[in-house]
């Protein structure tokens, strides 16, 4: 148990805020305590906020927290991380969202409460401009058309690696009222999470800006993670808006630089990315000292020989005030263990000579799939279909800008 966290002091060790006082849909229509619970809890449509949170299954959930429960989900989410020392996102909110032990206290026998939202997570649509070879079409428009492509032609394909919503619906919006979520939710709330698809590219994002701002709740701490690729929706301005805040946590999801970036993020403009992201560092130094710029670094398969110079450029070149790398769990040809034996070794000599303190927990993770043999070769043909059939569709050359593959792609083709 943590001895810091009331929470667990209080209603056990199994115990996390989100239930209550956290609203996430992903807009699929589905509703769910937060963005890690990896399954669909109840269906938004029709419902208003505060009907969502005393659903049947909210309320369910709740009772069975109470009574030291594990959900399922819970489980895969945030207590095996938390076995194995990491930080899971219950730590996170239990710690974000403080101080609402009466909240918890008035819950009724059956899990009823009065709602009120202090963390907000709301994913309005999947409109994106990007198609990261990683992501989903859960997560970006753009991928709609390839996702169907790869499905027919990829011998590899797994259905549920790059998306597990179907649809036929190119981008998809919530039917959660705009608002139901500016009246019931944002009021109440002391943080809210701003994610897409690309976030700056969806008004109602930015329309929660503007109604936190009406409202003079500047004290609100705010997240937003994009791409970077623009700051502006027709007459809404991001930095006119976040100024006052006292708290702003921008991220910028980078994992490589130059051609690299405009490969494995699909719809890059390195330069613009580089323009969007200096023009952030004027305004922080002029404007609002209290913005805080960091890069979410991953780390996968194929940008693995490069995330060392990438670390070592942005620190150098961008200065943000901090780079968070993130291990990549999914898909799973994407991650690490999509790889042969010669690769791994590769890896770790290279990384065991170059890596800073920061990447020292990407060399350990190597060393561990290495020790427990744990590199899967059909994932890595996954891999090489998946890559050589969006090359095909969209005209590119993953060996000219990865050269460094080629000697491994070969098992590829085997
Ligand atoms: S324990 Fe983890 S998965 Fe479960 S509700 Fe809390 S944050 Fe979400």
């Amino acid at each position: 148990m943590n001895i810091d966290d009331p929470y667990l002091k209080e209603f056990g060790e199994h115990f996390c805020i989100a239930p209550w006082a956290g609203l996430y849909s992903n807009g699929f229509d589905h509703s769910q305590p937060c963005c890690v619970f990896n399954e669909p809890l109840t269906g938004v449509n029709g419902l208003t906020p505060n009907e969502i949170v005393n659903s049947k299954e909210f309320k369910a959930l709740r009772k069975n927290m109470l009574k030291g429960d594990i959900h399922p989900s819970c489980e895969r989410a945030c207590f095996s991380p938390e076995r194995l020392g990491i930080t899971s996102h219950r730590n996170r909110l239990n710690h974000l969202v403080a101080g609402e032990l009466p909240l918890v206290l008035e819950t009724k026998d059956d899990g009823t409460i009065t709602p009120r939202f202090r963390y907000c997570d709301i994913r309005f649509s999947n409109l994106c401009n990007f198609k990261c070879h990683f992501c989903s079409f859960e997560n970006s428009s753009s991928w709609f058309d390839e996702k169907k492509l790869i499905e027919s032609n990829v011998k590899y394909f797994n259905p549920n690696s790059l998306s597990w919503e179907p649809t036929d619906k190119k981008v998809w919006k919530t039917s959660l009222p705009i608002d139901s979520i500016l009246e019931e939710v944002v009021p109440n709330v002391s943080h809210i999470n701003i994610s897409g698809g690309e976030p700056l590219l969806i008004e109602e994002n930015y329309q929660i800006l503007e109604r936190l701002r009406e409202l003079k709740r500047f004290d609100v701490s705010i997240s937003v993670s994009t791409k970077l690729s623009r700051l502006s929706l027709n007459n809404y301005d991001f930095l006119s808006l976040i100024k006052d805040f006292k708290d702003v946590a921008f991220s910028a999801s980078i994992d490589a630089i130059g051609a690299r970036a405009e490969y494995i993020r699909s719809g890059t403009n390195w330069q613009q990315i580089e323009t969007n992201w200096f023009k952030l560092k004027d305004y922080q130094s002029q404007m609002n000292p209290n913005l805080n710029l960091q890069v979410f670094q991953s780390v996968f398969i194929l940008n693995s020989f490069h995330a060392i110079d990438t670390y070592k450029y942005l620190e150098q070149k961008w200065k943000p005030d901090n780079i968070i790398i993130n291990h990549c769990f999914s898909p799973d040809f994407f991650t690490l263990k999509s790889s042969s034996q010669e690769l791994l070794k590769d890896l770790y000599e290279y990384y065991d000579a170059n890596a800073g303190e920061s990447l020292i927990p990407i060399k350990n993770q190597i060393a561990q799939i290495l020790n427990d043999g744990d590199y899967d070769l059909k994932l890595f043909k996954e891999l090489f279909e998946t890559v050589n059939f969006l090359d095909t569709q969209r005209k590119t050359d993953f060996l000219k800008v990865f050269p460094e593959f080629e000697k491994y792609w070969t098992i590829g083709k085997r």
